[in-house]
């Protein structure tokens, strides 16, 4: 089993009990996008340079232990210890940042805030099924041979060939948009009572990039 890793949904039981958000503080450093070798698409986001700051605002009874998710997460210090001591796989570049402001909505939580810090989610030669997946393309020819990848208008569900799943616990795989997160992982997370995020499973995920196109044909 594989899931995706979301915020908790708006006045969800997870979201009153420890959503936190992380918004980098304005006008950060960036450095380069990692490109795909073969058609030079971006495959990732600009690189976020030191000094790593944040704005935090925490929205529950607790600090979420997640407060970004994305290229790069922004986890608590327990997440950062859970994750060295059960030897999970799949984070890279984990490194302290600085919270410049702590902004409390709703409730304010008793323990003082967490240290944050910021990781990098590892790219994996694991890859999606994505005929399995359903995935539509704008023009399927177009589709890179190296990073698998083209204009996407949509897909039904996320499918992994599980015989190319290198371990990893938290990773981006080929021909996919976002992180992925293995059993392991979510179970991990549970038993060790950290907040703040919730997962999907990877057979419920699906997205439409262009919802203004299928709105206009009744048969999807
Ligand atoms: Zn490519």
């Amino acid at each position: 089993m594989f899931f995706v890793l979301r915020k908790p949904e708006v006045d969800s039981p997870e979201d009153r009990m420890g959503r936190t958000d992380a918004i980098k503080e304005e006008g950060f450093n960036v450095g380069d996008c990692i490109r795909c070798p073969t058609c030079s698409r971006p495959l990732s986001m600009l690189e976020w340079l030191p000094p790593y700051r944040v704005e935090l605002e925490s929205w529950g009874k607790h600090y979420g232990d997640v407060a970004d998710i994305g290229d790069v997460l922004i986890v608590s210090e327990r997440f950062v210890d859970v994750f060295r001591h059960h030897e999970l796989r799949g984070l890279e570049s984990i490194e302290p940042v600085d919270l410049v402001k702590v902004v409390h909505r709703r409730v304010k939580p008793t323990e003082t805030a967490p240290r944050y810090f910021k990781a990098t989610v590892v790219r994996s030669p694991t890859m999606i099924d994505q005929r399995a997946s359903g995935y539509v393309w704008q023009d399927e020819s177009k589709v890179c041979p190296e990073c698998l990848f083209d204009t996407l208008k949509r897909y039904d569900r996320l499918v992994i060939k599980e015989e190319t799943w290198n371990g990893d616990d938290i990773f981006f795989p080929r021909g996919g948009n976002g992180p992925i997160i293995s059993d392991r992982f979510r179970t991990t997370f549970h038993e060790q009572g950290l907040v703040g995020a919730v997962f999907i499973p990877i057979a419920e995920d699906h997205y439409d990039f262009f919802p203004w196109e299928s709105a206009a044909e009744p048969t999807r």
